[in-house]
Protein backbone atom coordinates (compact mmCIF):
# COMPACT_ATOMS: atom_id res chain seq x y z
CA UNK A 1 0.00 0.00 0.00
CA UNK A 2 1.42 3.17 -0.76
CA UNK A 3 0.89 6.51 1.12
CA UNK A 4 1.23 9.80 1.00
CA UNK A 5 4.78 12.02 1.79
CA UNK A 6 3.18 13.67 4.56
CA UNK A 7 1.79 10.16 6.25
CA UNK A 8 5.77 8.51 5.51
CA UNK A 9 6.87 11.70 7.41
CA UNK A 10 4.51 11.33 10.25
CA UNK A 11 5.72 7.49 10.22
CA UNK A 12 9.61 8.67 10.12
CA UNK A 13 9.16 11.35 12.86
CA UNK A 14 7.99 8.93 15.43
CA UNK A 15 11.03 6.68 14.81
CA UNK A 16 13.13 9.80 15.01
CA UNK A 17 14.47 9.95 11.49
CA UNK A 18 15.53 13.87 11.70
CA UNK A 19 13.77 15.93 8.57
CA UNK A 20 12.27 18.66 7.12
CA UNK A 21 9.02 19.32 8.89
CA UNK A 22 5.60 19.90 7.65
CA UNK A 23 2.29 20.72 7.54
CA UNK A 24 -0.28 19.29 5.35
CA UNK A 25 -3.12 21.94 3.70
CA UNK A 26 -5.86 21.06 1.35
CA UNK A 27 -6.81 25.01 0.42
CA UNK A 28 -4.75 27.95 -0.31
CA UNK A 29 -5.77 30.03 3.71
CA UNK A 30 -4.84 26.42 5.19
CA UNK A 31 -2.18 26.75 3.61
CA UNK A 32 -0.88 29.90 4.99
CA UNK A 33 -1.60 28.98 8.64
CA UNK A 34 0.15 26.15 8.32
CA UNK A 35 2.94 28.22 7.11
CA UNK A 36 2.84 30.39 9.42
CA UNK A 37 2.56 27.43 12.51
CA UNK A 38 5.91 26.30 10.85
CA UNK A 39 7.43 29.65 10.97
CA UNK A 40 6.34 29.74 15.30
CA UNK A 41 7.99 26.45 15.61
CA UNK A 42 11.04 26.15 13.41
CA UNK A 43 12.06 29.78 12.94
CA UNK A 44 11.97 29.44 9.09
CA UNK A 45 11.87 32.30 6.46
CA UNK A 46 10.63 30.38 3.41
CA UNK A 47 8.73 27.28 2.42
CA UNK A 48 8.23 24.67 0.08
CA UNK A 49 4.67 24.03 -1.16
CA UNK A 50 4.54 20.29 -2.46
CA UNK A 51 1.63 18.20 -4.34
CA UNK A 52 0.65 15.39 -2.13
CA UNK A 53 0.51 12.24 -4.86
CA UNK A 54 1.31 8.91 -5.25
CA UNK A 55 3.86 9.75 -7.93
CA UNK A 56 7.52 10.65 -7.64
CA UNK A 57 9.12 13.01 -9.71
CA UNK A 58 6.91 16.32 -8.48
CA UNK A 59 9.25 18.70 -8.81
CA UNK A 60 9.65 18.28 -12.59
CA UNK A 61 6.38 18.29 -13.36
CA UNK A 62 5.61 21.60 -11.09
CA UNK A 63 4.53 20.44 -8.02
CA UNK A 64 7.50 21.80 -5.76
CA UNK A 65 7.60 25.16 -5.29
CA UNK A 66 9.51 27.67 -2.94
CA UNK A 67 7.66 30.25 -1.42
CA UNK A 68 9.66 33.73 0.38
CA UNK A 69 6.31 35.05 1.21
CA UNK A 70 3.48 34.37 3.03
CA UNK A 71 1.64 35.76 -0.12
CA UNK A 72 3.66 32.91 -1.90
CA UNK A 73 2.66 30.55 -0.06
CA UNK A 74 -0.85 31.43 -0.95
CA UNK A 75 -0.11 32.01 -4.54
CA UNK A 76 0.85 28.84 -5.28
CA UNK A 77 -0.74 26.12 -2.40
CA UNK A 78 -3.71 27.88 -4.93
CA UNK A 79 -1.74 26.98 -8.47
CA UNK A 80 -1.00 23.34 -7.49
CA UNK A 81 -4.25 22.42 -5.22
CA UNK A 82 -7.07 21.28 -8.17
CA UNK A 83 -4.00 21.24 -10.26
CA UNK A 84 -3.54 17.83 -12.99
CA UNK A 85 -0.19 17.12 -12.45
CA UNK A 86 2.07 15.92 -14.87
CA UNK A 87 5.07 14.17 -14.36
CA UNK A 88 7.58 11.39 -15.12
CA UNK A 89 6.02 8.70 -12.99
CA UNK A 90 2.55 9.87 -13.48
CA UNK A 91 1.67 8.77 -17.26
CA UNK A 92 0.03 11.35 -19.38
CA UNK A 93 -2.95 11.95 -17.64
CA UNK A 94 -1.52 12.69 -14.61
CA UNK A 95 -3.04 13.06 -11.04
CA UNK A 96 -5.09 15.52 -9.55
CA UNK A 97 -3.61 17.05 -6.56
CA UNK A 98 -6.04 17.08 -3.40
CA UNK A 99 -3.70 18.26 -0.94
CA UNK A 100 -0.22 20.33 -0.37
CA UNK A 101 2.66 19.36 2.48
CA UNK A 102 4.22 23.07 3.40
CA UNK A 103 7.47 22.37 4.47
CA UNK A 104 9.77 24.59 5.99
CA UNK A 105 12.76 25.72 3.46
CA UNK A 106 15.72 23.85 5.08
CA UNK A 107 18.18 24.63 1.90
CA UNK A 108 18.44 27.83 4.13
CA UNK A 109 20.42 30.76 4.85
CA UNK A 110 22.40 31.39 1.51
CA UNK A 111 23.39 27.61 1.72
CA UNK A 112 26.66 27.46 -0.20
CA UNK A 113 26.64 23.88 -0.90
CA UNK A 114 23.78 21.76 0.06
CA UNK A 115 24.48 17.73 -0.96
CA UNK A 116 21.78 15.58 -1.73
CA UNK A 117 22.22 11.99 -1.14
CA UNK A 118 20.28 8.83 -2.21
CA UNK A 119 19.36 6.48 1.06
CA UNK A 120 16.25 3.60 0.20
CA UNK A 121 16.04 0.47 2.72
CA UNK A 122 14.04 -2.19 0.45
CA UNK A 123 14.04 -6.24 -0.08
CA UNK A 124 16.40 -8.25 -2.00
CA UNK A 125 14.35 -10.83 -3.13
CA UNK A 126 16.89 -12.80 -4.51
CA UNK A 127 18.90 -12.74 -1.60
CA UNK A 128 16.02 -12.77 0.73
CA UNK A 129 17.26 -9.65 2.96
CA UNK A 130 16.64 -6.44 3.19
CA UNK A 131 19.18 -3.70 1.77
CA UNK A 132 19.93 -0.43 2.27
CA UNK A 133 20.91 1.05 -1.01
CA UNK A 134 22.31 4.38 -1.01
CA UNK A 135 24.48 7.21 -3.28
CA UNK A 136 26.13 10.16 -3.54
CA UNK A 137 23.93 11.39 -6.29
CA UNK A 138 20.51 11.81 -5.05
CA UNK A 139 17.67 14.66 -5.55
CA UNK A 140 17.93 13.76 -9.37
CA UNK A 141 16.85 10.54 -10.72
CA UNK A 142 18.23 7.47 -9.14
CA UNK A 143 17.50 5.34 -12.19
CA UNK A 144 19.60 7.14 -14.65
CA UNK A 145 22.47 7.19 -11.80
CA UNK A 146 22.18 3.29 -12.24
CA UNK A 147 22.33 3.42 -15.77
CA UNK A 148 24.98 5.26 -16.38
CA UNK A 149 26.84 5.17 -13.37
CA UNK A 150 25.99 2.14 -11.13
CA UNK A 151 29.64 2.26 -9.51
CA UNK A 152 28.11 5.31 -7.38
CA UNK A 153 25.05 3.10 -6.13
CA UNK A 154 26.31 1.18 -2.86
CA UNK A 155 24.34 -1.24 -1.25
CA UNK A 156 24.84 -2.62 1.92
CA UNK A 157 22.63 -6.09 2.96
CA UNK A 158 21.79 -7.21 6.96
CA UNK A 159 21.43 -10.36 8.03
CA UNK A 160 17.67 -10.89 9.52
CA UNK A 161 19.06 -13.01 12.17
CA UNK A 162 21.22 -10.40 13.97
CA UNK A 163 19.71 -6.87 12.11
CA UNK A 164 21.54 -3.94 11.61
CA UNK A 165 25.14 -3.67 13.29
CA UNK A 166 26.79 -0.53 14.29
CA UNK A 167 29.59 -1.04 11.40
CA UNK A 168 27.24 -1.05 9.18
CA UNK A 169 25.90 2.17 9.50
CA UNK A 170 29.11 3.43 9.68
CA UNK A 171 30.27 1.98 6.36
CA UNK A 172 26.94 3.71 5.39
CA UNK A 173 28.44 7.28 6.59
CA UNK A 174 32.11 6.40 5.02
CA UNK A 175 31.09 5.72 1.68
CA UNK A 176 29.20 8.53 0.97
CA UNK A 177 31.97 10.87 2.05
CA UNK A 178 31.26 12.63 5.25
CA UNK A 179 33.43 13.22 8.44
CA UNK A 180 32.96 14.69 12.02
CA UNK A 181 29.90 15.62 13.00
CA UNK A 182 27.97 14.76 9.70
CA UNK A 183 29.30 11.28 10.18
CA UNK A 184 27.90 11.07 13.46
CA UNK A 185 24.13 12.35 11.84
CA UNK A 186 24.34 9.83 9.35
CA UNK A 187 24.98 6.91 11.05
CA UNK A 188 21.74 8.17 13.68
CA UNK A 189 19.90 8.72 10.25
CA UNK A 190 20.32 5.15 8.75
CA UNK A 191 19.73 3.40 12.09
CA UNK A 192 16.89 5.21 12.75
CA UNK A 193 15.62 4.98 8.96
CA UNK A 194 16.38 0.83 9.07
CA UNK A 195 14.66 0.83 12.37
CA UNK A 196 11.47 2.90 11.04
CA UNK A 197 11.14 -0.01 7.89
CA UNK A 198 11.63 -2.83 9.59
CA UNK A 199 8.55 -1.84 12.34
CA UNK A 200 6.70 -0.88 10.17
CA UNK A 201 6.59 -3.99 8.19
CA UNK A 202 7.07 -1.89 5.17
CA UNK A 203 8.17 -3.19 1.30
CA UNK A 204 9.78 -0.18 0.49
CA UNK A 205 11.24 3.03 2.45
CA UNK A 206 12.72 5.55 -0.48
CA UNK A 207 13.97 9.35 0.96
CA UNK A 208 15.83 10.99 -1.89
CA UNK A 209 17.08 13.45 -1.61
CA UNK A 210 18.64 12.77 2.17
CA UNK A 211 20.27 16.43 2.38
CA UNK A 212 23.17 17.49 4.49
CA UNK A 213 23.12 20.83 5.60
CA UNK A 214 25.83 23.12 5.87
CA UNK A 215 25.33 23.12 9.64
CA UNK A 216 25.61 19.68 8.97
CA UNK A 217 22.66 18.23 10.14
CA UNK A 218 21.41 15.12 7.85
CA UNK A 219 17.68 15.57 6.89
CA UNK A 220 15.11 13.62 4.73
CA UNK A 221 13.52 16.11 2.62
CA UNK A 222 11.13 13.70 0.27
CA UNK A 223 9.82 10.37 1.65
CA UNK A 224 8.95 7.67 0.05
CA UNK A 225 6.98 4.46 1.92
CA UNK A 226 4.96 1.69 0.58
CA UNK A 227 3.87 -0.49 3.14
CA UNK A 228 3.30 -4.54 2.51
CA UNK A 229 -0.08 -5.44 2.74
CA UNK A 230 -0.17 -8.87 4.03
CA UNK A 231 1.12 -7.18 7.15
CA UNK A 232 -1.40 -4.65 7.55
CA UNK A 233 -3.46 -6.62 10.02
CA UNK A 234 -0.48 -6.05 12.52
CA UNK A 235 -1.07 -2.08 11.93
CA UNK A 236 -3.99 -1.54 13.46
CA UNK A 237 -4.00 2.63 12.06
CA UNK A 238 -2.82 1.90 9.09
CA UNK A 239 -5.95 0.87 6.77
CA UNK A 240 -6.88 4.52 7.53
CA UNK A 241 -3.77 5.95 5.76
CA UNK A 242 -4.68 4.37 2.38
CA UNK A 243 -6.10 7.06 0.02
CA UNK A 244 -8.72 5.39 -2.04
CA UNK A 245 -8.24 8.94 -5.03
CA UNK A 246 -5.38 7.89 -5.84
CA UNK A 247 -5.95 4.81 -6.76
CA UNK A 248 -7.62 2.80 -9.99
CA UNK A 249 -11.69 3.09 -9.66
CA UNK A 250 -12.35 -0.50 -11.07
CA UNK A 251 -9.42 -1.83 -9.31
CA UNK A 252 -10.99 -1.07 -6.23
CA UNK A 253 -14.43 -2.00 -6.81
CA UNK A 254 -12.99 -5.31 -7.93
CA UNK A 255 -10.88 -5.77 -4.39
CA UNK A 256 -14.87 -5.72 -2.79
CA UNK A 257 -15.62 -8.22 -4.55
CA UNK A 258 -12.26 -10.10 -3.43
CA UNK A 259 -11.22 -9.77 -7.67
CA UNK A 260 -7.29 -9.45 -7.68
CA UNK A 261 -7.63 -7.36 -10.84
CA UNK A 262 -5.22 -4.61 -12.92
CA UNK A 263 -5.99 -3.55 -15.86
CA UNK A 264 -3.26 -3.23 -18.41
CA UNK A 265 -3.55 -1.98 -22.14
CA UNK A 266 -4.55 -4.05 -24.77
CA UNK A 267 -7.75 -5.71 -25.83
CA UNK A 268 -8.58 -9.29 -24.61
CA UNK A 269 -9.98 -9.48 -21.24
CA UNK A 270 -9.06 -12.40 -18.72
CA UNK A 271 -11.02 -13.99 -16.01
CA UNK A 272 -8.92 -16.61 -14.40
CA UNK A 273 -8.68 -18.70 -11.22
CA UNK A 274 -5.18 -18.21 -9.27
CA UNK A 275 -2.43 -15.74 -9.75
CA UNK A 276 0.08 -18.03 -11.94
CA UNK A 277 -2.61 -19.13 -14.05
CA UNK A 278 -3.34 -15.87 -14.85
CA UNK A 279 0.33 -14.60 -15.80
CA UNK A 280 0.43 -17.69 -17.78
CA UNK A 281 -2.90 -16.85 -19.77
CA UNK A 282 -1.53 -13.89 -20.39
CA UNK A 283 1.52 -14.94 -21.86
CA UNK A 284 0.19 -17.70 -23.90
CA UNK A 285 -3.04 -14.72 -25.47
CA UNK A 286 0.63 -13.04 -26.65
CA UNK A 287 2.35 -15.79 -27.74
CA UNK A 288 -1.00 -16.28 -29.88
CA UNK A 289 -0.44 -12.54 -30.90
CA UNK A 290 -2.90 -11.07 -28.68
CA UNK A 291 -2.68 -8.29 -25.72
CA UNK A 292 -3.79 -8.82 -22.47
CA UNK A 293 -6.19 -6.13 -21.40
CA UNK A 294 -6.27 -6.80 -18.23
CA UNK A 295 -4.79 -9.43 -14.99
CA UNK A 296 -7.45 -10.84 -12.97
CA UNK A 297 -7.74 -13.89 -10.54
CA UNK A 298 -10.89 -14.61 -9.26
CA UNK A 299 -9.64 -17.09 -6.89
CA UNK A 300 -9.89 -20.26 -5.65
CA UNK A 301 -13.62 -20.70 -5.14
CA UNK A 302 -14.98 -19.35 -8.39
CA UNK A 303 -18.83 -19.27 -7.76
CA UNK A 304 -21.45 -17.78 -9.81
CA UNK A 305 -21.60 -14.33 -8.44
CA UNK A 306 -17.61 -13.91 -8.64
CA UNK A 307 -17.90 -14.64 -12.14
CA UNK A 308 -20.46 -12.42 -12.86
CA UNK A 309 -19.06 -9.35 -10.29
CA UNK A 310 -15.54 -10.26 -12.52
CA UNK A 311 -17.43 -9.75 -16.17
CA UNK A 312 -18.81 -6.48 -15.24
CA UNK A 313 -15.55 -4.86 -14.38
CA UNK A 314 -13.96 -6.41 -16.96
CA UNK A 315 -16.31 -4.90 -19.82
CA UNK A 316 -16.22 -1.65 -18.41
CA UNK A 317 -12.93 -1.30 -20.17
CA UNK A 318 -14.04 -0.23 -23.77
CA UNK A 319 -11.07 -1.51 -25.46
CA UNK A 320 -12.26 -5.04 -24.41
CA UNK A 321 -12.88 -6.92 -27.88
CA UNK A 322 -13.19 -10.24 -26.33
CA UNK A 323 -12.51 -12.30 -23.14
CA UNK A 324 -10.87 -15.44 -22.63
CA UNK A 325 -11.98 -17.51 -19.20
CA UNK A 326 -9.68 -19.99 -18.35
CA UNK A 327 -10.14 -21.88 -15.37
CA UNK A 328 -8.06 -24.80 -14.06
CA UNK A 329 -10.98 -27.41 -12.09
CA UNK A 330 -9.23 -28.35 -8.97
CA UNK A 331 -11.53 -27.75 -5.94
CA UNK A 332 -13.97 -26.16 -8.18
CA UNK A 333 -15.75 -28.35 -10.48
CA UNK A 334 -15.41 -27.08 -14.35
CA UNK A 335 -18.98 -27.37 -14.56
CA UNK A 336 -20.19 -25.14 -11.46
CA UNK A 337 -18.03 -22.79 -13.18
CA UNK A 338 -19.54 -23.46 -16.76
CA UNK A 339 -23.13 -22.78 -15.04
CA UNK A 340 -21.86 -19.66 -13.17
CA UNK A 341 -20.86 -18.54 -16.96
CA UNK A 342 -24.03 -19.01 -18.52
CA UNK A 343 -25.90 -17.82 -15.52
CA UNK A 344 -24.16 -14.50 -15.66
CA UNK A 345 -24.08 -13.86 -18.94
CA UNK A 346 -28.20 -14.03 -18.88
CA UNK A 347 -28.01 -11.75 -15.85
CA UNK A 348 -26.01 -9.08 -17.45
CA UNK A 349 -28.05 -9.16 -20.31
CA UNK A 350 -26.10 -8.68 -23.61
CA UNK A 351 -22.47 -9.23 -23.63
CA UNK A 352 -20.82 -7.31 -26.37
CA UNK A 353 -17.96 -9.13 -27.35
CA UNK A 354 -17.27 -12.46 -27.51
CA UNK A 355 -16.29 -15.09 -24.84
CA UNK A 356 -13.91 -17.93 -25.12
CA UNK A 357 -14.26 -20.35 -22.11
CA UNK A 358 -11.31 -22.83 -21.98
CA UNK A 359 -12.21 -24.73 -18.42
CA UNK A 360 -10.14 -27.97 -17.61
CA UNK A 361 -9.63 -30.62 -14.90
CA UNK A 362 -12.56 -31.99 -12.67
CA UNK A 363 -15.72 -32.43 -15.06
CA UNK A 364 -14.30 -30.49 -17.93
CA UNK A 365 -16.73 -32.51 -20.78
CA UNK A 366 -19.55 -32.02 -18.68
CA UNK A 367 -18.60 -28.30 -18.38
CA UNK A 368 -18.16 -28.14 -22.43
CA UNK A 369 -21.75 -29.66 -22.78
CA UNK A 370 -23.04 -26.95 -20.87
CA UNK A 371 -21.44 -23.90 -22.55
CA UNK A 372 -22.15 -25.31 -26.40
CA UNK A 373 -25.95 -26.34 -25.40
CA UNK A 374 -26.48 -23.28 -23.63
CA UNK A 375 -27.02 -21.13 -27.11
CA UNK A 376 -25.11 -18.68 -26.09
CA UNK A 377 -22.14 -16.70 -28.14
CA UNK A 378 -20.37 -18.18 -26.07
CA UNK A 379 -17.14 -20.68 -27.32
CA UNK A 380 -15.65 -23.03 -25.85
CA UNK A 381 -12.33 -24.56 -25.88
CA UNK A 382 -10.43 -27.81 -23.20
CA UNK A 383 -6.56 -26.64 -24.80
CA UNK A 384 -5.36 -23.34 -23.39
CA UNK A 385 -3.41 -23.11 -26.78
CA UNK A 386 -7.07 -23.34 -29.26
CA UNK A 387 -8.61 -21.00 -26.58
CA UNK A 388 -5.85 -18.53 -27.00
CA UNK A 389 -5.99 -18.96 -30.90
CA UNK A 390 -9.89 -18.61 -30.69
CA UNK A 391 -9.39 -15.37 -29.32
CA UNK A 392 -7.36 -13.86 -31.85
CA UNK A 393 -9.19 -15.28 -34.59
CA UNK A 394 -12.64 -13.75 -33.61
CA UNK A 395 -10.88 -10.48 -32.41
CA UNK A 396 -10.06 -10.28 -36.17
CA UNK A 397 -13.35 -11.42 -37.61
CA UNK A 398 -15.12 -8.84 -35.71
P1 LIG B 1 10.01 14.73 -6.08
O1 LIG B 1 10.37 15.61 -7.24
O2 LIG B 1 8.61 14.21 -6.20
O3 LIG B 1 11.01 13.66 -5.85
O4 LIG B 1 9.96 15.70 -4.78
P2 LIG B 1 11.13 16.12 -3.76
O5 LIG B 1 10.53 16.23 -2.42
O6 LIG B 1 12.30 15.21 -3.88
O7 LIG B 1 11.51 17.57 -4.22
C1 LIG B 1 12.08 17.83 -5.50
C2 LIG B 1 13.23 18.80 -5.40
O8 LIG B 1 12.79 20.03 -4.82
C3 LIG B 1 14.36 18.33 -4.46
O9 LIG B 1 15.27 17.51 -5.13
C4 LIG B 1 14.98 19.64 -4.05
O10 LIG B 1 15.98 20.02 -4.96
C5 LIG B 1 13.83 20.63 -4.11
N1 LIG B 1 13.41 20.91 -2.72
C6 LIG B 1 12.75 20.11 -1.88
N2 LIG B 1 12.63 20.66 -0.65
C7 LIG B 1 13.24 21.86 -0.74
C8 LIG B 1 13.47 22.93 0.21
O11 LIG B 1 13.14 22.88 1.40
N3 LIG B 1 14.11 24.03 -0.26
C9 LIG B 1 14.53 24.14 -1.54
N4 LIG B 1 15.12 25.26 -1.91
N5 LIG B 1 14.37 23.16 -2.44
C10 LIG B 1 13.72 22.03 -2.05
MN1 LIG C 1 12.26 13.08 -4.34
Amino acid sequence: MNIHEYQAKEILQSFGVPLAKGIVADTASGAVDAAKKLQAETKTSAWVVKAQIHAGGRGKGGGVKLAKTLDEVKEKAGQIIGMQLVTPQTGPKGKKVHKVLICEDVYYKGETDPKEYYMSVLLNRQTGRNIIMYSTEGGMDIEAVAEKTPHLIFKEEIDPAVGMQPFQARKVAFNLGLSGNAFKEMTKFVTALYKAYTETDSTLFEINPVLKTSDNRILAVDAKVNLDDNALFRHPSYPALRDLSEEDPTEVEAGEHELNYVKLDGNVGCMVNGAGLAMATMDIIKLAGGEPANFLDVGGTANAQRVEAAFRIILKDPNVKAILVNIFGGIVRCDRVAQGVVDAYKNIGSIPVPIIVRLQGTNAEEAKKIIDQSGLKVYSAILLKEAAEAVTRTIAAN
